[in-house]
């Protein structure tokens, strides 16, 4: 049987999706922003973060997707174009919902600096920790984890899971 261990309960991320709401109003008061949702793990932290960031903002989602595996490098990640707001003369402040290797975040803030914004930054749910091979350093993080895998709060396994309200790390069943 598959198993679940919660790790971060849903009043402990309310609090500080709440905290990180106002530490964002307060650093971008009276300023452009843009916040750029990294698809599709991060899509329940935006809904939640979004209405406590009390102040006008402009919300955009892009996709992105790696090809896992041994032979991962820096240059698999398809990020769709498409999906690429105008992000000039704006301040942008790129979600996802974990930095892991740090390929994912690096690579969209590199192609959103090309676009002319007034600044990009960025903010994570979850950072795991010992996996990081690309540099980067969020400007806002939710939770520090260890290097386990979750699920949860937008989170998936095989597309899956991504609507329990927690955090748990995720361990699949023999079967
Ligand atoms: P990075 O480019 O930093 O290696 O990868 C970030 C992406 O990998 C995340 O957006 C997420 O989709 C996926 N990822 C990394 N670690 C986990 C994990 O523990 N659980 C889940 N569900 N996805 C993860
Ligand atoms: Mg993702």
């Amino acid at each position: 049987m598959d198993s679940f261990e919660v790790l971060i309960s849903e009043q402990e991320i309310e609090r500080r999706v709440r905290a990180l709401g106002q530490e964002i109003m307060a650093d971008y008061a009276g300023k452009p922003l843009t916040i750029v949702a990294v698809l599709t793990g991060s899509l329940v932290m935006l809904a939640d973060l979004m209405r406590q960031v009390a102040m006008p903002h402009r919300v955009a989602l892009v996709q992105a997707s790696s090809y896992r595996g041994a032979r991962t490098t820096a240059g698999d990640l398809a990020v769709s174009e498409a999906f690429l707001v105008d992000v000039a003369g704006r301040h942008v402040l790129l979600l996802d919902d974990i930095l892991d290797t740090g390929r994912t975040l690096s690579e969209i803030a590199r192609r959103l600096e090309s676009r002319q914004p007034l600044s990009v930054r960025s903010a994570v749910l979850l950072r795991k920790i010992g996996r990081q091979v690309v540099p980067f350093e969020p400007d806002y993080i939710g939770f520090t984890i260890p290097d386990e895998f979750v699920v949860g709060y937008g989170l998936d396994f095989d597309d899956d899971y991504r609507h329990l309200p927690y955090i748990a790390v995720y361990r699949p069943g023999a079967s």
